[in-house]
């Protein structure tokens, strides 16, 4: 971790990987030295906000010439954990902006190429005036709570013996509360009650917003859909399968009820 006043960060990515000074034996974000390097100009990225008092810009690289000085590209996900937060945090922003950047290049009204509007995070169309905003892409992820135990469920896509919480896109004209209930139903026939707010988490890969609840178990036996969902169970918090790693807001969850029923054992 690097604290030090004089030392301003720049958020360097290419193929959704971030630029990391690895001299150090730790990755660090790289000072905003390193854009010269680049040939980069502040102007053509974008502004994340203040660290230590200074603005930090994230910029796309696209050329092909490797990083000098013990540097390399690493994905985030390797990066949770070994950057401090806010850092985390900065570069979470730039992946979902720069990828925004690079995949909003036309008007979706009339077709014309947008251009960056002067002031605010957004594009628009000189043609049409049409403005395009970066898309975020609402996503519920639930915690189903039965008496002393959890449902968990495995995804076809998941890894091998993998079980998390559900999750699932908000549709058109739905509540998130109605999609947490439409979700836990579709995939493996359960309704549920009791929807409590947990958390949120931004989740670029590559325009999700995560939102997490916790329900109550109210009717229903469990029946996996068999598509996106291949197997799902109720486990106790003493006895759980193969869950996510740190990273991801469904972990956030499982360890709450973790918590909530291992205490005092
Ligand atoms: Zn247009």
């Amino acid at each position: 971790m690097n604290d030090d006043v004089s030392s301003h960060p720049v958020f360097l990515m290419r193929d959704h990987k971030l630029l990391v000074d690895l001299s150090s034996g730790v990755p660090r974000v790289p000072d905003r030295s390193v854009a010269e390097e680049f040939g980069l100009s502040f102007a053509d990225g974008y502004r994340l906000g203040p660290l230590n008092g200074v603005d930090c810009y994230a910029l796309s690289v696209t050329g092909e010439d490797e990083p000098s000085r013990g540097m390399d590209y690493l994905g985030l996900r390797k990066l949770f954990g070994v950057l401090d937060d806010t850092r985390y945090d900065m570069a979470v922003k730039a992946l979902a902006i720069l990828n925004w950047d690079r995949t909003c290049r036309f008007c979706s009204a009339c077709g014309s190429p947008l251009r960056r509007h002067e002031t605010i995070l957004a594009k628009v169309c000189e043609v049409c005036g049409s403005t395009m905003f970066p898309r975020i892409s609402p996503a519920v992820i639930v915690l189903v709570e039965r008496h002393e135990k959890v449902l968990l469920a495995r995804a076809s896509r998941f890894a091998e013996n993998l079980y998390s919480v559900l999750a699932g896109f908000t549709e058109p004209g739905e509540t998130l509360e109605d999609t947490v209930r439409r979700e836990v139903r579709e995939e493996v026939g359960v309704e549920v009650g009791d929807i409590r707010y947990f958390g949120s988490q931004p989740w670029p890969y590559p325009d999700s917003l995560m939102i997490g609840f916790t329900a109550s178990w109210v009717a229903g036996e469990i029946a996996a859909d068999n598509d996106e969902i291949t197997d799902a169970r109720w486990f106790t918090a003493d006895d759980l399968p193969k869950i996510p790693d740190r990273l991801s807001i469904s972990r956030a969850l499982i360890d709450w009820f973790i918590d909530k029923h291992r205490k005092g054992k």
